[in-house]
């Protein structure tokens, strides 16, 4: 079970019992069951999964039956889930600007380190920081080719050796050149794999004191489940790294029960792997994580992720932070999604728009944003800069826009649906900024 069905399964629970009348111990104990048996599918250890059951039937039972009752599911399950993936710990390494920041890399071949170095080096990069990379993986024939590639494709600059057969002189070497070039972030990409466990984690040691890092990051394969944290515990003798990363939470069926079972050792988790593309990297945050597994979508990811493409965002961002969100605002935003990468990727980030193209390829749900685009398109500069209440009650003008853009009603009132809900977002994110808080849970 991928990810996101783990979500839509634990969503489907809680509707379910959300919209029947009855909300008594036989119906939540029928929810929990169903919640704990796709925890449990995805992997996630069987006495964290218990822990989680008790801690919101606790908080359930105590409230007497009613729509306060269905409130506090939603409320507990939400924040029950966020209590499982959190690490609680500040998570963020926090890089200064104007002096070079040395990152290692260190985790098992094949996990995705090669492929999360260059990721983050692009990450820092569209963040205003100088970044290069360092390949110190001496032993695999081809990795730094490998490593070329990727930078290349990303346009960073990379240091690397085809003849030099010692990984801490080549990391050294490649440090302090990029050093001498002011370059910001420093990312050193390691071997990892050895003739024997012992080399390897001998090696890092040795790499470490080498070029002495301010952050040294884990790459893990979420695929692997809650055997994470056998595989974080014995890096973590050798290598003290202060982060990790979990890679390929995209297809694993596993992921879920990997990010437990990290966030249950207390290591920070920074960053998920979402894909093999360059930009399939998202900064993980319990919340917005949660949020955004349930369907309730990630505005503030969203705002990241576009801000780091560096797109025309005209008004928008700022109208998002101060809380007020027009249906051009939509309009912008919706072109912008199109030009961003597969559907698939970008709808979980927008609360409902998940939904509304659940089921559909990435051809179809293109589509139907194009539709929805050429819904806006066809509204006056008025309604455009509205808060959309213009349309309330107005069947001519909908359907004035229906015809004009080729649509129908109905389509134009799933727009109008899809900006109140982002409205909607816009105004809680507003609020939180103002009272310097996370995003809120559900309910
Ligand atoms: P390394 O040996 O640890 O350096 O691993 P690589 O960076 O070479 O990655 C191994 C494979 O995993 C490659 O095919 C990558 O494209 C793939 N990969 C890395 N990260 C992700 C991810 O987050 N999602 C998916 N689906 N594939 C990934």
């Amino acid at each position: 079970m991928v990810l996101a069905d783990l979500g839509k399964r634990i969503t489907g629970a809680v509707s379910g019992l959300v919209r029947s009348d009855v909300v008594d111990d036989k119906a939540l104990d029928n929810m929990l069951k169903e919640i704990c048996a796709a925890l449990l599918e995805a992997d996630v250890n069987v006495k964290l999964v218990q822990s989680l059951r008790k801690s919101i039937k606790h908080t359930v039972s105590a409230s007497p039956p009613g729509p306060q009752r269905k409130r506090l599911i939603q409320s507990s399950v939400f924040n029950e889930l966020v209590a499982l993936v959190d690490p609680q710990t500040d998570n963020l390494f926090k890089p200064k600007k104007g002096r070079s920041n040395i990152i290692m890399f260190v985790g098992l071949q094949g996990s995705g380190k090669t492929t999360t170095c260059t990721k983050l080096a692009r990450w820092y990069q569209a963040r205003g920081f100088k970044s290069c990379l360092v390949c110190a993986d001496t032993f695999r024939a081809g990795a730094f080719d490998q490593l070329k590639q990727n930078a290349t494709k990303a346009k960073i600059p990379y240091y690397g050796s085809y003849t030099e057969t010692d990984p801490v002189r080549v990391s050294k070497e490649g440090v302090d050149k990029f050093r001498k070039e002011k370059f910001e972030i420093i990312i050193v990409d390691t071997s990892g794999r050895h003739r024997q466990e012992e080399e390897l984690f001998r090696e890092m040691v040795q790499i470490h004191e080498a070029v002495k890092p301010d952050q040294t990051i884990m790459v893990l394969d979420s695929s692997i489940g809650q055997a994470a944290e056998a595989q974080s515990r014995a890096f973590k003798e050798s290598a003290n790294f202060g982060a990790i990363v979990l890679t390929k939470t995209d297809g694993s069926a596993q992921g879920g029960g990997a990010i437990s079972a990290v966030a249950a050792t207390k290591t920070p988790i920074v960053f998920l792997g979402t894909g093999e593309h360059l930009l399939d990297l998202e900064k993980f945050d319990p919340k917005r994580f949660v949020a955004r597994l349930l369907g309730m979508g990630d505005v503030q990811g969203l705002v990241e992720h576009v801000q780091s493409l560096k797109l025309d965002q005209k008004d928008a961002m700022k109208h998002i932070s101060e809380g007020v969100f027009t249906v051009r605002d939509l309009r912008d935003q919706l072109g912008n999604i199109m030009k961003m990468g597969p559907l698939s990727k970008m709808a979980g980030m927008i609360p409902g728009l998940s939904q509304m193209t659940q089921g559909m390829d990435d051809e179809e749900g293109s589509n139907k944003l194009k539709r929805m685009v050429y819904i806006c398109d066809s509204m006056n500069d008025r309604e455009l800069d509205s808060d959309g209440k213009c349309f309330v009650n107005q069947p001519t003008r909908m359907t004035r826009i229906a015809r004009g853009s080729g649509t129908s009603v109905r389509e134009v009132e799933d727009v109008l649906t899809q900006h109140r809900m982002m409205a909607g977002m816009a105004k809680n994110i507003a609020k939180m900024k103002k009272a310097g808080a996370g995003l809120p849970g559900m309910g």
